[in-house]
């Protein structure tokens, strides 16, 4: 018997049935845009299909090219582009999966300097301006693109559309007085507003015919002011059952909106009580979203009868074969999403191919290819970091024979740092994951041994992973006993006081200081209080006011740069990091210089001026460096003397970019070399 029952059993949609209940949800990934990537995104689908997914959505299609996400973006708008996508629903097909079209209409959101809006008003997220207001005639053939677009969807072969009503995008911006203040028959009141998508969903219903799956992305939670109602929202939602969908699944919150949805420290499941608050007042199947990262938690969402069905994005990106290693039993060799946007999301917004920081190949299945080897060797890994770990896990994977060698008692390195910090717990997951690996692949783990030239005698290559160390910069007083390390401080290995000064503002900076101000571990409610999300029954949007948590400690953040702090954290997820530690009151210093360090505390200068600065102390307890990182690679010239095959990587390649995508992708690469 089968730990996910409800999960995995097969949900019979009239005309079809899908062979269970997870849905692969859209999200752009870079191939959607120019046909030559379609037998990419192909072999990218096929994957998921393979691995059980039932049924997939691509990312976004616009219905015409004013709904582009971006210049010459991707369209669903012709047969001759129609038919190109048969590759990938074939691909999709042939292993027994289905596959549904997503039509976006980007609305106010679009990249480029032809989008049209609900009105002229103004995104505050995207450049180019002001989007103009469509006429009354151009939101009904609008309406008429949805269904032409449908149509070309199912010449395709696709087994349905998605169409996208969610996340802001244009048919959000027609439904809120926020951003419709139209007068026509399309505005005015929330019925008038309703229009657009109810018609969109009748003409494509009416177009496609009964046999084709019609699934509606609604906005549950919009999260931004002056948004729909909770009766609203029910409203449309019987009123689009009634225009013909087969499936409602869920959206959360704008893109504009400033409460986190979908970064890291978002609890697991946080919002499938939204699901669970419309699935009965509505008869067709729901489907929960966001932060579902285990067979667990989407069992438990539709066991409790919260969702009929589950969607996941990102933890189909970093294990296309989740779905599989559920039903086969084999739960605990998923490599688990931990919310980390680094390489898709990320990607996405800086207009690169998505892939997956834990997966390199997600997106690249075609050239990024692990297959067995045909000459084993025999080749040591040092270092257990994110790298290392990685790299034994892929090598092994091919039939080489591996040791691997870390100097500490666990693996994990930098990994294991970060799981320490509240909201990263996930992390936890990846080191799970890639020791499951290495006891699978029969890797020999010598823990708690610092590798010497000779131990590594007689193998045919080896591989540097030996991670970084903190730097220590050279600043007067830099030995005083209140300055400790950032490693120290997280492995719990010093005291630290109740004000501090957190000197460097980079990854760790950021993460030491949410470790010195709050716990791990917070709960749903908790995080709900802080962020201000409520019931949208009880207010609009579900936003409410802000309870912010007593921080543990005063904290300063501090940086010799005099641009904002932060700036080169991720896109998606950098701002929930800086307004985390606004909430708590840190303060961030900027353009600092560190003149010396005494019992009395932290001595600087800040440059309040071109030719200005003042000088300040803090009087902190304690002082922790998060200051960068220099690579450990004493072992790169000795081994490369006895004239073995050396390979470096990771931050023992490049401290500066210390990054557990790098590495990842890194140890990936060479794996599939070697
Ligand atoms: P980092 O991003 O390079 O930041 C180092 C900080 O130390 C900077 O603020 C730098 O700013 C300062 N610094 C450098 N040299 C210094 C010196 N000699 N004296 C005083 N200050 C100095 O490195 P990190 O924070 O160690 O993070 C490393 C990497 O880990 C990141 O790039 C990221 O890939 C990863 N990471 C990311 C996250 C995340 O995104 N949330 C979290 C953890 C780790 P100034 O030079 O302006 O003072």
């Amino acid at each position: 018997m089968t730990p996910y029952p409800h999960l995995l059993e097969p949900l019979d949609l009239g005309h079809t049935t899908l062979r269970n209940r997870v849905i692969m949800g859209s999200m752009h990934t870079g191939m959607e845009d120019r046909a030559r990537h379609l037998p990419e995104l192909a072999a990218y689908f096929a994957e998921r299909a393979k691995g059980g997914v039932a049924l997939s959505v691509t990312g976004g299609y616009a219905p015409n090219w004013h709904g582009w996400l971006l210049p010459f973006g991707s369209l669903m708008t012709s047969a001759r582009l129609a038919d190109k996508h048969r590759i990938v629903t074939d691909a999709v097909h042939e292993h027994g999966g289905k596959i549904a079209l997503q039509l976006l209409h980007a609305g106010r959101y679009g990249y480029h300097p032809f989008k049209r809006g609900a009105s002229t008003r103004k995104s505050p997220i995207t450049p180019f301006g002001s989007p103009k207001a469509m006429s009354t005639k151009e939101v009904g053939r609008t309406v008429d693109d949805f269904a032409a677009s449908a149509v070309l969807a199912r010449r395709a072969g696709y087994d349905g559309v998605e169409i996208m009503g969610s996340e802001g995008y244009l048919i959000n911006q027609m439904l809120t007085a926020r951003t419709n203040d139209r007068t026509d028959r399309w505005g005015g009141s929330a019925e008038k507003r309703m229009r657009f998508p109810v018609e969109i969903v009748e003409r494509i219903r009416e177009a496609v015919g009964d046999d084709f799956i019609v699934m509606y992305r609604m906005s549950l939670l919009d999260l931004v002011d002056d948004a729909q109602s909770w009766d609203e929202t029910v409203e449309l939602a019987k009123r689009v059952e009634t225009a013909g969908v087969s499936i409602i699944n869920t959206g959360i919150g704008w893109h504009e909106a400033r409460i986190p949805t979908i970064v890291t420290s978002v609890p697991r499941g946080a919002f499938s009580w939204v699901t669970g608050k419309l699935r009965p007042e509505v008869s067709v199947p729901v489907v929960a979203s966001n932060r579902i990262n285990t067979p667990e938690i989407a069992e438990e969402i539709i066991a409790s009868g919260q969702a009929d069905l589950v969607s996941m994005a990102r933890p189909l990106l970093s294990d296309p074969y989740f779905v599989l290693k559920a039903a086969e039993g084999r739960a605990d060799e998923i490599n688990t999403c931990i919310a980390c946007n680094q390489a898709c999301l990320d990607h996405t917004f800086q207009n690169q191919r998505a892939t997956c920081m834990l997966n390199p190949r997600a997106g690249h299945e075609t050239s990024l290819v692990l297959s067995p080897t045909r000459s084993a060797k025999r080749v040591a890994v040092v270092g257990a970091g994110p790298a290392g770990l990685a790299a034994a896990a892929e090598l092994s994977g091919r039939g080489h024979t591996i040791e691997l060698f870390e100097a500490l008692p666990e693996v994990g390195g930098q990994f294991r740092l970060a799981m320490q910090i509240p909201g990263k717990e996930e992390f936890t997951e990846t080191i799970r994951y890639f020791s499951r690996r290495l006891e699978i692949n029969r890797v020999r783990v010598h823990l708690g041994t610092r590798a010497s030239v000779a131990d590594l005698a007689g193998f045919d290559e080896v591989v540097l992973a030996t991670g970084v160390e903190p730097r220590r910069p050279v600043i007067p007083g830099v030995d005083h006993p209140s300055v400790v390390d950032y490693q120290e401080v997280i492995r719990g290995r010093v005291p630290v006081g109740r004000t501090v000064a957190v000197m460097g503002a980079g990854g760790i900076g950021f993460d030491v200081s949410e470790f010195l101000l709050h716990d791990c571990g917070e709960s749903l409610e908790h995080w709900m209080r802080r962020w201000g999300v409520t019931d949208p029954a009880l207010e609009r949007g579900g936003l409410a006011v802000k309870v912010k948590a007593p921080p543990k400690r005063q904290v300063f953040l501090l940086q010799r740069k005099s641009t904002e702090l932060g700036k080169g954290l991720g896109k998606t997820s950098g701002w929930v990091h800086r307004q985390t530690l606004k909430d708590s009151g840190v303060e961030m210093l900027k353009g600092v210089t560190y003149d010396r360090i005494d019992d009395d505390g932290l001595h600087i200068t800040i440059a309040t001026g071109k030719d200005s600065a003042e000088s300040r102390l803090l009087s902190v307890e304690t002082i922790v460096l998060c200051t960068g990182q220099e690579s450990v690679r004493d072992l790169v010239e000795p081994l490369e003397a006895t004239g073995v095959p050396v390979h470096v990587i990771g931050g023992a390649d490049v401290a500066a970019e210390l990054d557990a995508k790098r590495a990842i992708k890194q140890a990936t690469e060479l794996a599939a070399r070697i």
